[in-house]
């Protein structure tokens, strides 16, 4: 996975996390889903695991830049 060394904007360290994604009772990472939002009656918006990938968000320690990567 492509790893960023330095913040682009500002060029202080980057530290790897992920965004913290509150459901129903339990907490997960974040997902990337392709294509556009389809609303859902029963889940708010539809969803295909198959075409999901779990995002990973450097964080610049300096300025707080986000760089995400849906490997
Ligand atoms: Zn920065």
């Amino acid at each position: 996975m492509h790893q960023p060394t330095n913040c682009p904007k500002c060029e202080g360290r980057m530290v790897t996390g992920f965004i913290v994604d509150i459901g129903y009772g339990a907490v997960a990472a974040s997902n990337w889903q392709e294509g556009e939002p389809k609303k859902s009656f029963w889940t708010g918006v539809k969803q295909v695991k198959s075409q999901q990938h779990e995002i990973t968000t450097w964080r610049c320690e300096r300025c707080g830049f986000l760089e995400s990567y849906a490997a």
